[in-house]
């Protein structure tokens, strides 16, 4: 009996300790998977946050790019642009603005590139052809047309002027009027004639005497400018004699800036005349 009861004992503290075992190996194994998964833990945290990264730099490299492509599009049609104007203010004379007087004139071999015969219909004797420059002419055609309109009694009697034709008229001055001639119309205006951008208006009963009496002259006070033609020398200017007849064309948008800043053409500065160069004939 007492052998029996020793063995069972026995028995139990193996059962005993073997469940021990098994519990420590169990647990341990726990602890390791439970370290394996840490681990792996980790490593995928270290990946996400290098892909997070990652991510962040190509974001930032494609915003940077987007500002780039952008910028440069931006330039592109700058360019363009500007292109565009030079490409136009090439093809416009810088002479058709300048400022000419008897110190400074327009050269004597300048011909303006192309002349259109005027209407006859407009002038004053339609026997005697007169020329303008082929790009002002439409806007000559839309002013007397409009003066026609009104009423009025308006002709042309000179208009592109080479600078042989200024020579002799000059001194035909000369001999008739002896050396007051260079204070006479063929000096004032002389340059502006030889543009072919110029006219000298009449009427049919008011050659030059007397023009700045009648109803055309008046009427081309308040309306030339719609046309693109002011008064090169108004009454009360500086330069030269008062010359209502004589008037030159220098573009409408031109025209209408000395028209309300009640200037005239040589009183503004040569910088301020030549931006208005690109708008010549629009
Ligand atoms: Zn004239």
């Amino acid at each position: 009996m007492q052998i029996k009861h020793s063995w069972l004992v026995l028995i139990l503290i193996f059962t005993v300790i073997g469940g021990l075992f098994y519990g420590a190996r169990l647990y341990l194994g726990l602890l390791q998977e439970q370290e394996l998964a840490w681990q792996k833990a980790h490593v995928l945290a270290d990946d996400l946050s290098i892909a997070r990264k990652e991510n962040n730099e190509l974001l930032a490299f494609w915003t940077e790019e987007k500002e780039r492509n952008d910028a440069i599009e931006f330039q592109i049609s700058d360019i363009v642009g500007t292109v565009g104007d030079l490409t136009k203010l090439s093809k416009i004379d810088p002479e058709l603005l300048k400022k000419y007087s008897k110190i400074y004139f327009l050269n004597e071999n300048y011909e303006p590139k192309n002349l259109t015969k005027i209407n006859k219909e407009y002038l004053f004797d339609p026997e005697k052809p007169l020329e303008i420059q082929s790009q002002v002419e439409p806007f000559l055609n839309r002013l007397m047309g409009a003066a026609e309109e009104a009423g009025l009694d308006l002709k042309i009697t000179s208009a592109y002027r080479s600078f042989d034709t200024q020579e002799s008229l000059k001194s035909n001055y000369k001999v008739t009027y002896g050396s007051g001639a260079n204070q006479f119309s063929a000096d004032q205006g002389y340059s502006e004639h030889q543009l072919g951008t110029t006219v000298d208006f009449v009427t049919g009963s008011a050659t030059f005497n007397g023009f700045e009496k009648t109803e055309a002259y008046n009427w081309l006070k308040a309306n030339a400018y719609k046309y693109g033609f002011i008064i090169s020398y108004p009454e009360e200017n500086n330069y030269y004699q008062f010359e209502p007849w004589h008037w030159r064309f220098v573009g409408t948008k031109l025209a209408k800036k000395v028209k309300e800043d009640n200037r005239y053409f040589y009183s503004l500065p040569q910088r301020t005349i030549d931006e208005f160069l690109i708008h010549l004939f629009d």
